[in-house]
């Protein structure tokens, strides 16, 4: 099976090659070539456990990864989730269906995609004989599943640079009280924005960067998103059959990675009704189903943090079908929008995805609704997916992080202190990080002490 660009001017690769290369050459993203079609299995895969439906849905896109090796890498993937069903669908007194995303070492959804990632990178640095640094700066979620994805991995280490005293102590937990010795967390005295410019600044350095084969963990890997449609036809498999059939998924989205997954699943043959994209009060996908009207703005700080974003980076892929691939059309839309931040289609109304919006103060309202008539804590994200809801379908809301996530809201709103046994774990683990100035050549000389090689 092959992969192939959104923008069409760079050469099909196999699976190995397109995780390998992250960004196409040509500034695109990879999708399947063609995809295959799940339809005819989903009875065969009736009652399968995660993992073992894991390793039958990615066989089909992974087919140059001999199977016994893949198996292996799906099964250390799933290993370190609090819950045995991995992915628990949970039925609410008034009908709604809540999947539980939030069972793995970070309590968020990020760790499905990136646990697999870590064990894949494993496995083809292996296979390669190469050994890579990744590098990245996060304002928190992303940094704290990458790190968990590659603790004590063979061949790589990661430099995780977050703005000293601006994550929550808990995100800093989660990346510091790890005791891997493959893992660096630097906290510089500066802003996230500080911390991504260093980024930048030394995958800039081309001759450092081939030295030190610096790599990225970026939410557009391609891995990351085939990974995570498998918990869409988990999700479907273990409905009740009656109810399978006019499903929607409510998806609270930032990135649109997580929703584009789950279409990615229905394309392949997973009937689905319709998926909500469901946003807070950062709404530029909101606006584009709505009006056709792709614009950025800049981006208002929520109460549903990792949904704060300005654009969404899988976006390109959906736009990539949405017109047919015709990519040419793609190149055109993508280069007038990061030229004009502003892009407006004639029409963006499609019969499979609608959009909602949650403002701070909705959330907030719904976090308490919720909690009196449901009696479910849910984090702010997931409170997202609890808007304008329509009525004659099954309705299946992907509960993306763990209420202990947001300790602070959740008592204020709701008097009462979330907590997960994982967390409480992590309390009592030393914290270890380096504290460094904002300043590239500092970072630099870091790398070069500590990296792999
Ligand atoms: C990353 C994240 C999202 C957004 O997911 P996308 O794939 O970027 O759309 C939503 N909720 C939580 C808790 C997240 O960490």
């Amino acid at each position: 099976m092959e992969y192939t660009s959104t923008r069409g001017q760079s050469k099909n690769l196999t699976f190995s090659e397109a995780v390998s290369e992250g960004l196409a050459p040509d500034g695109g993203l990879y999708i399947p070539a063609s995809i295959p079609d799940i339809s005819g299995k989903l009875e065969q895969w009736e009652g399968l456990g995660y993992a073992d439906l894991c390793f039958e849905f990615l066989k089909l896109f992974a087919d140059d990864i001999p199977e016994a090796d893949l198996r292996k890498i799906v099964d250390s993937s799933y290993t370190r989730f609090d819950d045995p069903a991995i992915a628990p669908l949970r039925k609410l007194d008034n009908g709604l269906y809540l999947l539980e995303l939030f069972h793995g070492p970070t309590l968020a959804f990020k760790d499905f995609a990136l646990q697999f990632v870590g064990s894949l990178y494993e496995y083809l640095l292996s296979k390669s004989g190469k050994k890579i640094n990744v590098l990245g700066a996060t304002s928190g979620d992303t940094g704290s599943a990458a790190i968990n994805g590659l603790l004590g991995k063979k061949n790589v280490n990661i430099f995780i640079l977050y703005p000293e005293g601006r994550v929550s102590p808990l995100q800093e937990r989660q990346m510091t009280c790890t005791s891997a010795d493959n893992v660096f967390p630097i906290a510089i005295h500066g802003t996230f924005d500080d911390a991504q410019a260093i980024v930048k600044s030394l995958f800039g350095d081309l001759e450092f960067k081939s030295k030190w084969n610096l790599s990225a963990v970026n939410s557009i890997n391609l891995a990351r998103i085939l990974a995570q449609c498998v918990y869409y036809v988990y999700a479907w498999l273990n409905l009740p059959k009656q109810e399978r059939n006019n499903v929607m998924f409510v998806v609270p989205t930032g990135n649109f990675g997580n929703v584009f997954a789950g279409w990615l699943a229905r394309k392949a043959g997973l009937p689905v009704k319709e998926f909500r994209v469901a946003t807070n009060q950062n709404d530029i996908l909101y606006k584009l189903f709505n009006s056709g009207v792709y614009e950025v703005s800049t981006v208002e700080p929520s109460y549903a943090p990792s949904m704060d974003i300005q654009v969404s980076s899988n976006f390109e892929r959906f736009l990539y079908y949405f017109l047919n691939g015709d990519t040419a059309k793609v190149r055109e839309i993508m280069s007038a929008f990061k030229r004009e931040g502003k892009w407006v289609f004639d029409s963006f109304k499609t019969e499979e995805f609608s959009a909602s919006r949650m403002s701070d103060s909705e959330i907030s309202e719904t976090l308490a609704k919720v909690y009196k008539e449901l009696g479910v804590v849910v984090d702010p994200h997931t409170a997202c997916a609890f808007k304008d809801l329509p009525a004659d379908c099954t309705k299946v809301l992907l509960s993306t992080a763990h209420s202990a996530k947001f300790p602070e809201l959740i008592e204020k709103t709701l008097s009462v202190h979330p907590t997960s046994e994982s967390l409480e774990k992590l309390l009592n683990k030393q914290i270890v990080k380096t504290i460094e100035d904002a300043d590239a050549s500092k970072i630099r000389s870091f790398i070069e002490a500590n990296g792999i090689m």
